[in-house]
């Protein structure tokens, strides 16, 4: 869902119109009537209120600070899931939607294939369909997700776009694939393997 400003937790919104209705995205005012209806918590938009933001993002005016947060999953049953949230872009014009709600954009999941969550300058990834189009080389070219992943993310490089994506295959192999200076990312599977990393 996108244009909430008064849900406390934007991703149980999202998870409850994805399982309890027969929609994909709902934003806004309406997205807000139905949080309150599901029973989700709503507060004060001051509650995300951050002074400390707000100064860092007044004193780097063009330059993006990238906040958002996603994650992927593969259950032992093969279900992969996807899911990304985000404040958006700093500076953005009121009613700007990213690429972050937008399914095949910011965000794909597809069983026996991948999930995708992705960072960056959204508009180019809704433009380029970046998290699908990763999982359609998988697909359609035989590519892992790493290749993939670095195909996608060096063609954003290319353009001067700056983006990262986080993407599991069927196997539960992750790749996590950027060209921005670092990207706070982990990884954890069943045999006790694990990533920690920024750079
Ligand atoms: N992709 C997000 C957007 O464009 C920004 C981000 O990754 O922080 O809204």
């Amino acid at each position: 869902m996108a244009s909430v400003s008064t849900i406390k937790n934007p991703i149980k919104l999202a998870r409850y119109v994805m399982e309890k209705t027969e929609h994909v995205l709902i934003v806004g005012q309406g997205a807000e009537k139905v949080a309150i209806k599901g029973g989700l918590e709503v507060v004060d938009p001051s509650y995300f209120y951050s002074k400390e933001k707000l100064d860092r993002v007044r004193r780097q005016k063009t330059k993006d600070e990238l906040s958002t947060v996603g994650a992927v999953a593969i259950d032992k049953e093969g279900n992969i899931s996807a899911a990304t949230s985000t404040g958006g872009r700093s500076n953005k014009l009121p009613g700007r939607v990213g690429d972050s709600p937008i399914i095949g954009a910011g965000t794909w999941a597809q069983n026996n294939l991948c999930g995708v969550s992705g960072t960056g300058h959204g508009e180019y990834f809704m433009r380029f369909n970046v998290a699908r189009e990763i999982c359609v080389r998988m697909d359609y070219l035989g590519l892992t997700a790493d290749q993939a992943s670095n195909q996608v993310i060096d063609e954003l490089s290319g353009m001067g776009i700056e983006g990262g994506v986080i993407v599991i295959d069927k196997e539960g192999n992750a790749s996590m694939i950027f060209n921005t200076d670092g990207m706070a990312r982990a990884y954890k599977n069943s045999k006790g393997d694990e990533i920690v990393t920024i750079y």
